[in-house]
């Protein structure tokens, strides 16, 4: 049995890790739920899971469940009620699922804690994979991924090197892998120039050919920052040099990402669009539970294409490796002059080419720290959130 605390259990990831545990109630027991302030849903998921404490970051939501909420769960709130939940004795596995930059102090908590990590909120790995990944050596603990793509690569390099399982655990080197390739689906505007992309809407962001996500990382994979964000995420979770890491536009979403080897041979981890899987298998490692949701029918997706993306139409992809590349406090930087950008467009205060256009130039403004600690992650953040609301304003 695995002792789960949900960190983000309101969202999109949240809300599918809850149907795993619920398709596997004797080897997945909930003890904790956080999110910000959905009393609605929270109420709905402390009722169906009785866990041991329930937490909304944001106060008024908290009182406002506290006030509906008449069960035995205890209710927390703010910043202690979430690092309560990273940190909780009777909980030996944290699933990451919040979104932003405000996962990085409960994971890093949950880490320090000795916990066992399933990542979904890949920005933790971007604004300070240094300072996380460290954390995992230190506390010997394994960080899994949920992310659909790094989930396929750590399924497909399973045969060989286990990068980023607890240390002591660590099977061969790195030193066989040719090259980590990505796959993105290209997202709605696939195929758009930059003149036609002048004109899409929010609307037209919002749905994704394949995927039913949160509204941030939706519009982070129509402008393919969000592949830009894996790359960085990758390079941490698998100790890669960026030269190894390749990005291929899979419109299909079936091949979820590939591994090639000194020797030409390429693995790949095929499946349905369908989060559920790496959820539950970050959960269920190294074993492998039975399947609740859909499997991939080979004959139902004979057309299975690959493209280069286009870095010309999107260059929110270039601009993150570049700055993945360039590391330091320049990832962090450019996590956060994006989601900035990211709610401003969803605030209807800028335009979708503004965004790529607004996180380029705080990038190029920014005076990179070489090897930043935690509290001047921290700054980095705070002053791009200032200089990009600034751009945006004007
Ligand atoms: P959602 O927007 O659907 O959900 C976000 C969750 O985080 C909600 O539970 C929200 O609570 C909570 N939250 C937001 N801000 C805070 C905060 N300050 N303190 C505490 N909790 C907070 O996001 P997704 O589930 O789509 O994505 C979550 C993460 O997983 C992201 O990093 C994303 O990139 C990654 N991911 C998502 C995939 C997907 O299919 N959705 C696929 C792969 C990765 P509330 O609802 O109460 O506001």
């Amino acid at each position: 049995m695995k002792n789960i605390s949900v960190l983000g259990s309101t969202g999109s990831i949240g809300r599918q890790t809850l149907e795993v545990a619920a398709a596997n109630p004797e080897k997945l027991k909930i003890r904790v739920l956080a999110a910000h302030k959905n009393v609605g849903l929270m109420l709905q998921q402390i009722e169906a899971f009785h866990p041991d404490f329930a937490v909304l970051t944001d106060k008024e939501a908290a009182a406002e469940l506290l006030k509906q909420y008449k069960g035995n769960t205890e209710i927390l709130s703010g910043q202690e009620g979430l690092l309560a939940a990273a940190t909780y004795e009777k909980t030996d596995t944290v699933l990451g699922a919040m979104v932003g930059y405000a996962g990085l102090r409960p994971t890093l908590a949950a880490i320090k804690a000795g916990k066992d990590i399933a990542l979904a909120n890949k920005e933790t790995l971007v604004a300070a994979g240094h300072i996380v990944m460290q954390a995992v050596k230190d506390n010997n603990i394994s960080l899994l991924p949920v992310d659909s793509e790094h989930s396929a690569i750590f399924q497909s390099l399973r045969s060989g090197y286990h990068p980023c399982l607890s240390f002591t655990e660590k099977g061969r080197d790195s030193s066989e892998v040719k090259r980590l390739i990505l796959t993105a689906s290209g997202g709605p505007f696939r195929g758009k120039n930059r003149e036609e992309l002048k004109k899409v809407t929010l609307a037209q962001c919002l749905k994704h050919p394949n995927w039913t996500m949160g509204k941030k990382v939706t519009i982070d994979s129509s402008t393919l920052a969000n592949k830009g964000l894996e790359v960085m995420e990758a390079h941490w979770l698998f100790n890669m040099p960026y030269d190894k890491i390749d990005v291929v536009i899979h419109p299909q979403s079936i091949v979820h990402s590939l591994v090639e080897f000194n020797d030409g041979a390429v693995i790949a981890q095929l499946g349905i669009p369908d989060m559920k899987l790496p959820i539950q298998y970050a959960l269920s490692y190294p074993q492998r539970y039975d399947c609740n949701f859909g499997r991939l029918d080979l004959l139902q997706c004979a057309d299975l294409t690959f493209e280069a993306p286009d870095r010309e139409a999107f260059p929110s992809l270039q601009i993150a490796i570049d700055c993945g590349k360039a590391g330091g406090s320049l990832p962090c930087a450019f996590n956060a002059a994006n989601e900035e950008c990211v709610t401003a467009f969803l605030e209807d205060k800028i335009s979708y080419l503004n965004i790529p256009e607004i996180v380029k130039r705080v990038v190029d403004s920014h005076t990179p720290i070489p090897h930043p600690c935690l509290d001047e992650i921290e700054e980095t953040d705070r002053i791009v959130r200032i200089k990009t609301k600034e751009l945006i304003d004007q």
